[in-house]
């Protein structure tokens, strides 16, 4: 496990993407109710500027989430920062799983905090984008994985915790299977109108499910492309 990713010049960036701009998107989320430290200094030390297009860089320090293409988006940080947050609150991370591996952001964020991370994406060309971003950050203990998420990855199960960054309309059953007696899983659910973010906890004899507060994230989709 690393405590964050190895900084280099061009992934400390300048201007628009220095240390002050970050800290100051440090303090919005401070200011938004984000208090767990770790995830605090994971954030200020993740370039989140390497994942989105180039155009868009000056722009990757507001705490808003931005298009990727293909009709996707990178998270907000704020909420990155939140269900990383409640993922934490379960316990240490061994092995987490996430939905939806996008621009890779929050695949990275999860990879300063648990010694493996799986991640499967629907749609390829996001995958070999992210995996290019992570061997040049020099994340190690990442696995990328081209698949219907929604079925999670039974053969590396189970998982201490799930992370899914689309909105299933219901708590997908494969996925509470995978998860570890005691784990968590956070997601959104709900429909493009209304959802919910919601911390599904694994217990012996089913789940308890804890309803936090209302997001916007895409929909999570069957089938790869
Ligand atoms: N964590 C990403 C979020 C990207 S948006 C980021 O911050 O960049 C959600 C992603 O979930 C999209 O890339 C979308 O293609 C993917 N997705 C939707 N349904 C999926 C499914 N069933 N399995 C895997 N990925 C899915």
């Amino acid at each position: 496990m690393s405590t964050g990713i190895p900084i280099n010049k061009d992934h400390l960036g300048i201007g628009m993407t220095s240390r002050r701009t970050r800290d100051r998107l440090i303090g919005r989320l401070t200011a938004k109710g984000i208090r767990n430290r770790k995830v605090l200094d994971i954030i200020r030390n993740t370039p989140r500027h390497i994942f989105v297009e180039e155009a868009l860089a000056s722009r990757a320090y507001e705490d808003t989430a931005l298009p990727i293409g293909l009709g996707q988006t990178i998270s907000q940080p704020y909420i990155v920062a939140r269900m990383t947050e409640v993922l934490l609150e379960g316990g240490p991370l061994d092995t987490v799983l996430e939905v939806g591996t996008g621009s890779g952001y929050q695949t990275a964020v999860l990879a300063a905090l648990a010694n493996r991370v799986y991640s499967t994406e629907r749609i390829e060309a996001f995958i070999k984008q992210a995996r290019a971003r992570f061997q040049e950050l020099r994340l190690r203990n990442i696995r990328l994985r081209h698949s219907d998420g929604g079925l999670g990855l039974p053969q590396y199960a189970p998982f201490d915790g799930i992370l899914v960054t689309a909105a299933p309309e219901g708590i997908p059953l494969a996925l509470v299977a995978q998860l570890a007696v005691g784990g968590r899983m956070v997601l959104p659910i709900g429909t493009r109108d209304e959802q919910a973010l919601v911390c599904v906890t694994r217990t012996e004899e089913g789940y308890d499910k804890q309803i936090l507060e209302r997001v916007s994230f895409v929909p999570l989709l069957g089938g790869i492309q």
